[in-house]
């Protein structure tokens, strides 16, 4: 063995030890922030593999994000070496994708299924609401979609929402429910929330293949338990047995015990319920399992105690939850720094100044530092000020590379490869570059489709059947399903993503009229083209992990087209933390207050802490809803680990009008004997408003070359809209132009987001993006 098991109990507290160590009944560790949860599991993953001789293949452990999953592999890795590559680390999601992939045949899915992100729910759903000929206006798509996503969450399937519908809204509601279904199925398709679903209905309804994971994971890990919903709740159940404590070992001798679960979690750290997360999942779970064990934590390694005391003051406004007494020996240290500014450009000059500040002293690099916000939308002023500065910084979220519109286009050219009869990609593409393929083509393709019960790509095979479509129209169809098989027989051979994507985007013409184009938007678009081709490269470089002596391993063995398209689907916000390594300076990241969950950083800025920014407005006549926000206030929080600064401006300009916000009621529960206010309202005064802080521009080598690039690139230009444009905007979502008012600067679109309704935006503040 490469460590002992002294060496694997190192550094860990006797709690820490015990929960490491525990063999049998479910175990749960409830503790505060930064107590050492998930080092404990990842310790605990180590244990079982060297201590215990457990097979790796016979661990499954959830993490939340894929880059939290990716780190503890590594962990584990350099404690027990290589051979621990074939556990399964991963999302819920990802998880469930593999056991899908093996399995789901049975339910009438096609292993390569393609997985539909929250664009492509919202487009197969808009298509839904328009054949049953429903009132956008009582109906929004995004409405009915967030309701059937919640009957998912919650195990429902269409058919109990319909016998469970007691009204004509929750009817209507229902009905699109099933048609969504049976569109999803027919394009061999599945959105995120059906992944879990389908995975726990499988595992009901064919106990031969419940047993087959049963006999495989024999110990099942869950980071972030408190954010679970119900329907992973009850994979969890159904992968350890019913009632692990309750299971029998002498009836049935061919029957396999329960698999060992540990489970961690913070119920003051659930801040998903808008997902659907479920509190109660570790609040009960010493009821869920009767036999269970709990450990508690209360030593606290991340922060100094001035931060624990903001923490702990803040949370323990929230009713009804466990006391907890989380204590650092780490001396009181810094005071937490508070700040008024005058707008939000001040905020982001003050914080501009303090990293500089900082790292002048030697006192902290740009990478230790982290700037959290509740929006994606508040990012833009930082990063304005971070580019005027030379300060090298990464945005996490907001617009992400994979929503952009030609990354869309090339992805569903992929997919539609891998899966003809995923329509919604198909028909993004057909006409994308314009090749002759009309909109009354399409219809009368789409109609012989229908009439004959086929799918729109058998129809378009031919298309010269079909009544009423002219010659001219056949002839391009004709080279476009040509074309297609020919890149289609690429991916079934097994090609790599990298090349098939190449070939794609030269053979279809897309690249070709993008390089014509004399748009200079058409210039990034090719960058960004160029750097799919490159992820899709580093992709297929990866080493393959060493196929196991396992017959149950499931690992996929190439890296082609299918693998690389699951990757994308599964990425989230959360992956692009970059990564800082101890060499060189790193990077400030800016991210928002979700998407900073189980990370910590020496220096930490929580901006924004006023009434209706943080809490959200949304929150504010809600106590659940506000709770909810102090959870997100304590996750902020307690991410810090040296020094703490929260701020709030006095204005802050909303749509294009200044709005005057009181202060955060988050920062009225803040100690006054950890703070430190270095300007408070009272003096605020006016006529320093407009004077900018003097600050030196730094260089952080190339870097800054990349932070110059991007200011550049990310020049802000109020985007050129007209009606029917599709747009995306960081907290609405993605919407269509209905009108367009004025010209450049003084241009006023009105937007329709569905759900969130429509809306009218002066487009120099409003960040919206053309799609
Ligand atoms: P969160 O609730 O934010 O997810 P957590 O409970 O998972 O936090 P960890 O991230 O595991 O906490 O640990 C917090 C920090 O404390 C890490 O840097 C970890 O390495 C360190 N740590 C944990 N336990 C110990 C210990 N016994 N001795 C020294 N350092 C520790
Ligand atoms: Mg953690």
């Amino acid at each position: 063995p490469r460590v002992t098991a002294d060496q694997l109990l190192e550094g860990l507290n006797e709690p820490q030890r015990e929960a490491v160590v525990h063999e049998g009944a479910p175990l749960l560790v409830v503790a505060g922030a930064g107590s050492g949860k998930t080092r404990v599991l990842t310790r605990r993953i180590a244990w079982l593999i060297s201590e215990r001789k457990a097979h790796p293949g016979s661990i499954l452990a959830i993490t939340f994000t894929n880059k939290a999953a990716a780190e503890m592999r590594a962990r584990v890795e350099d404690l027990v070496g290589g051979r621990a590559k074939i556990m399964w680390v991963s999302t819920f999601h990802s998880a469930c994708v593999r056991i899908l992939r093996k399995e789901v045949e049975r339910f009438g899915y096609k292993s390569g299924f393609s997985i539909y992100d929250a664009a492509d729910q919202k487009r197969l759903m808009a298509l839904v609401c328009k054949d049953l000929e429903l009132d956008p206006k009582r109906y929004p798509p995004n409405a009915v979609l967030h309701w059937v996503s919640n009957h998912k969450n919650d195990l429902v399937d269409h058919e109990s929402a319909a016998a469970r519908a007691d009204n004509d809204l929750e009817r209507t509601y229902a009905e699109a429910y099933s048609l969504y279904q049976q569109r999803l199925k027919s394009a061999n398709a599945m959105d995120f929330d059906d992944l879990i679903m389908t995975t726990v209905h499988l595992l009901q309804a064919f106990p031969d293949v419940r047993e087959t994971y049963r006999r495989r994971f024999r110990h099942v890990l869950v980071d972030e338990y408190q954010d679970t919903n119900h329907a992973q709740y009850a994979l969890v159940r159904e992968l350890c047995a019913e009632d692990p404590s309750a299971y029998d070992a002498g009836s049935d001798p061919d029957a396999v015990g329960p698999a060992e679960l540990m489970v961690v979690g913070d119920a003051d750290q659930s801040i998903y319920a808008f997902r659907g997360a479920n509190i109660r999942n570790i609040l009960d779970f010493e009821e869920d399992f009767p036999q269970s064990r709990t450990i508690l934590l209360e030593q606290n390694y991340r922060s100094t105690q001035n931060i624990l005391s903001a923490a702990n003051a803040v949370i323990s406004r929230n009713q009804g939850r466990k006391p907890k007494n989380l204590w650092s020996d780490q001396g009181r240290g810094e005071p937490i720094v508070g700040y008024v500014a005058d707008d939000e450009h001040d905020e982001a000059r003050f914080v501009a100044k303090e990293i500089d500040t900082l790292t002048d002293a030697k006192a902290a690099r740009p990478g230790d530092v982290a700037v959290f916000y509740r929006t994606n939308a508040q990012s833009r002023v930082f990063e304005e000020v971070f580019i005027r500065t030379g300060m090298p910084y990464k945005v996490v979220g907001g617009v992400r590379f994979y929503e952009r519109k030609e990354v869309r286009d090339a992805i569903a050219y992929l997919r539609m490869l891998a899966n003809t009869d995923d329509e919604i990609s198909l028909r993004r593409v057909v006409n994308e570059p314009k090749r002759g393929i009309g909109d009354r083509a399409i219809a009368c393709v789409e109609a012989m489709a229908r009439r004959d019960g086929t799918t729109f790509f058998e129809a378009l095979q031919h298309a010269e059947d079909a009544p009423g479509i002219a010659t001219r129209s056949v002839t391009c169809i004709a080279g476009f399903v040509a074309m297609v098989e020919e890149l289609q027989s690429m991916v079934d051979a097994g090609e790599r993503a990298d090349v098939v994507l190449e070939a794609t985007l030269a053979r279809s013409g897309y690249l070709a009229a993008l390089e014509e184009s004399e748009d200079p938007q058409d210039e990034t678009r090719l960058d960004n083209l160029a750097e799919l081709v490159a992820v899709a490269r580093e992709f297929a470089d990866e080493p393959v992990p060493p196929p196991s002596d396992d017959p149950a391993d499931l690992t996929p063995a190439r890296p082609g087209v299918p693998e690389f398209l699951e990757r994308v689907s599964l990425v989230a916000d959360s992956d692009q933390i970059p990564d800082q390594d101890d060499e060189s300076l790193g990077v400030v990241t800016l991210m928002t207050l979700h998407t900073a969950k189980g990370l910590e950083f020496p220096v930490v800025f929580l901006t924004g802490l006023e009434d209706g920014v943080f809490p959200h407005q949304r929150s504010l006549g809600d106590r659940t809803e506000l709770e909810e926000e102090r959870r997100l206030a304590y996750v902020g929080l307690t991410r810090a680990e040296q020094r703490l600064y929260v701020s709030r401006a006095l204005v802050r300009s909303a749509w294009g009008a200044p709005a005057h916000n009181p202060a955060s009621r988050f920062l009225d529960e803040l100690p006054d004997e950890v703070m430190d206010w270095r300007r408070t309202a009272a003096e605020q005064s006016s006529w320093n408003r407009s004077v900018m802080p003097q600050l030196p521009t730094r260089r952080f080598g190339s870097a800054s070359a990349k932070a110059d690039a991007e200011a550049r690139g990310q020049k802000r230009e109020v985007p050129s809209l007209s009606p029917g444009d599709r747009v995306t905007h960081d907290s609405f979502g993605m919407g269509t132009v209905v009108a367009v008012e004025g010209a450049a600067d003084k241009a006023v679109a009105s937007i329709d987001f569905g759900s969130d309704g429509v809306k009218r935006l002066l487009l120099r503040y409003a960040p919206v993006e053309k799609l």
